[in-house]
Formats: structure tokens, sequence, C-alpha cells
């Protein structure tokens, strides 16, 4: 039997007895299954237990009616090296994360490095570092999309070449460093997606001093792939600006923890009306000023729907499957050739929800019971969430 901690690989995963199953598919939210075959940290099969091939397992897992759903992926995070960052000078704080249900990050530009570059050659250096040290390197297991560069004035079409043969895939905020004017933006934008570079535009008022303000006319110009926390970090444009950008703009409509919560209501619920819900996605722009919040996604989920009136099952979607689409990436859907990044769930203990939905639904944070990556069980009962009801057992395996 391979071991799956020395081998890195996670063999043959059996996931019985699941009690709910999302998806992460806003078309499709509540999946029809109790069991998950994964091989190799890909999903395999999804369906009823007797309808999968459940022999011989190196891992089974019996979910005990727990949820499965997919791990959550962060759209906005601002890392700098390793597990640690200068923001509030904290230790271990991806690790954290992960016992809130995250398992994918994706970086917003790692603008806390101290003494960060500005120089064109620096911030070219700078990202591809990056991307390389977290490819390289995974804090428990999470997958941090790391490398994006903050754009300055003065960077022509060919950096943004470079950038994106030496491995590069992400902009950091536009507008946090001096490329602050619409029509500049909109050009840097489009010589980065032209190299299969995506773009994010920070919106809103400055977030700490030194930061300025992005208007709601600079960000349709500057037209950037994900519109980013559309409420704010933490200062939001107003909400009518906030919803005509939501209309008048087709890209992502990225929602975070750390932004105005009445105007993350607003977003959502004009993303609704407007018939759009596939571009919401959801980050925490952590770590920011008010903090690391290793529970921020699921705040956020808990946030949404319950002031927002928006069925659970669905905000889960916008923090997994919407931004898996949007940010191009194999996780974030439970579907055979996705990866196998889970988080299970159940109800908080004493939680007056009936079932895990409802409890999000009265405004309660669910409890984590378990998180896998690539099929790797990275932890069990969450040390940071109210402790869940029940919580899965490791049968067999390592
Ligand atoms: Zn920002």
């Amino acid at each position: 039997m391979a071991d799956p901690a020395a081998s890195g690989k996670s063999g043959k995963v059996v996931i019985r007895n699941i009690g709910l199953l999302l998806s992460g598919d806003l078309d499709r939210p509540i999946l029809d299954a109790d069991t998950v075959i994964v091989m190799d940290g890909v999903i395999a099969q999804v369906g009823r237990e007797k309808d999968c091939d459940t022999a011989q397992p190196t891992t089974l897992i019996d979910a005990r009616q727990t949820c499965l759903a997919p791990g959550l992926i962060d759209s906005h995070v601002h890392p700098v090296f390793g597990d640690w960052t200068p923001r509030q000078n904290q230790l271990g704080w991806i690790d954290s994360s992960l016992h809130g249900g995250v398992t994918t990050m994706i970086s917003a530009g790692e603008v806390h490095l101290p003494g960060r570059p500005k120089d064109i050659v620096g911030l070219k250096a700078l990202a591809i570092t990056a991307q390389r040290a977290f490819d390289n390197f995974r804090p428990s297991g999470v997958k941090v999309l790391a490398g994006a560069p903050v754009i300055e004035q003065g960077m022509v079409e060919s950096d943004f070449a470079e950038l994106a043969a030496a491995g590069v895939t992400l902009l950091g905020e536009v507008g946090l460093g001096s490329v602050k004017a619409g029509y500049e933006a909109r050009q840097m934008v489009a010589w980065a997606r032209k190299h299969g570079i995506q773009s994010t535009i920070h919106t809103g008022g400055p977030s700490i001093p030194g930061s300025g303000l992005i208007d709601k006319d600079v960000v349709l110009e500057a037209d950037a792939d994900v519109i980013g926390h559309i409420n704010g970090g933490h200062t939001s444009l107003s909400e009518a600006h906030v919803c005509e950008l939501c209309e008048k703009s087709s890209r992502a409509i990225e929602i975070v923890h750390n932004g105005n919560e009445r105007v993350a209501i607003a977003a959502a619920q004009a993303a609704l009306q407007l018939k759009c819900p596939h571009r919401v996605i959801l980050g925490t722009d952590s770590p920011a000023g008010s903090g690391v919040q290793p529970l921020g996604m699921l705040r956020l989920i808990a946030l949404l729907s319950s002031l927002g009136n928006i069925p659970a099952e669905l905000v889960f979607c916008f923090a997994t499957g919407n931004t898996a689409r949007l940010r191009r990436l194999n996780s974030g859907l439970v579907e055979p050739g996705r990866d196998a990044d889970f988080v299970f769930l159940d109800r908080a203990q004493h939680s007056t929800g009936r079932s895990l939905l409802e409890s999000v639904q009265l405004g309660d944070l669910p409890g984590v019971g378990m998180v896998m990556i690539d099929g790797i069980v990275r932890c069990g009962r969450s040390r940071n969430t109210p402790p869940a009801t029940e919580v899965p057992v490791v049968l067999t395996g390592h």
C-alpha cells in the first residue's frame, strides 16, 4: 500500500456515507450522491455507493452523514513568502485558513513585502520569485497561486510577454502602483490579457496610507478581468456605483470579507437580479489592517446567506465553482477529473439550525470536520471553527 505522506500521492480514496454533497456548480448545487472515489488526487467517480467502485481503497473515509463540499477558494489574498505575513507579523496564517476550509488562495499582489521593489526589473523579479516559491512550497498543502506583479508606469508590452513566458499568470491589484488612470490601466490590462495573464483591479477608496481611490469610471475603463473587492477594501464606492459596475461590466464580481458588509450584500443581490450569479466570487483580502481571518471565507458565506437571504448552497458555489471557472482552476467542483480538494462540514454543535444549510442561513458558522487536498487528509476536526456536530472518520489507510 502506498503511503500518501511519503509518496505525495493519495492512491485510491473512498469517501462513503456523505449526508449532503455540495457540487460547487450553481446550476446544480446539490448532488444526489453519497460516495466519492478519488484516484491519486483526482476525482474518479461521484454517485451512489452501489454504483461506485469501492473495492480495495488505500484510504476509506466514513463521512458519517456530514456534508462534503469543494475546498473553499479565497480569490483575494496578499501573501509574501512561506506561511508568514508581515502585515500583522503573524506566522501560520495559511495553516489557520486551512482550518477554515480554504484549500486554494489567489494572490492579488505580494504588496506587503518589506522593501517591495517598484522599479520594473525589480517588480518582475519579485513576481517570478513569488510564483516559483509558492509553486515549490505549499504551506500545509494549501495551493497558493502567487507571483502577481503590481504594474507601474513605464511598463511596455514586452514586459508582460516576459512575465508570461516566465510562468506569471496573474496581475496584482491594478491601482496599487503608479498606474491609476483608466486609459493607462486599460492598455496594460489588454497587454496582460493578450499574453494570458489575468488581471484584478482595486475598487474603492484607499486601503492603507499611500494607496488611492479607484472609482467606477476607472474600473469600467480599465476593464480588468476581476472587479477586485467590489465592496471596497475596506472603503466602498456608493451602492449605486457598485450596482452600476455589476450592470455595465461583464467581468467577475469579487466580494471580500475585509470590505463593506452592507455593500457586499448589495453586490450579490444585484448580480442575482441581473441574472449573472456566475460572476460572483469571494475572497478575504487578508492579511489586512483588520488582521488575518482564518474563518473569513465561512463568515462571508454566512453573511451573504443570512443577511442577504441567498440560499446557502448557492453561496458555497460563489466560493468554489464560480471562482474555479473564472480563474481557470481544476478544483472547486465535485465532478470526475477535478482535483480532490474537499472540506467536510456539519452544523456547529448547539446551532439552532437543524441542518448545515439551515444553520448557515440563520447566520451561524459551520463546523469543519476535515479538509482534504489532492485526496490527502490535511486536517481533521478544525481547531478554529465552532465544533462540528459530527466529523468524518478515517477507517483504513495512513
Ligand atoms: Zn485592494
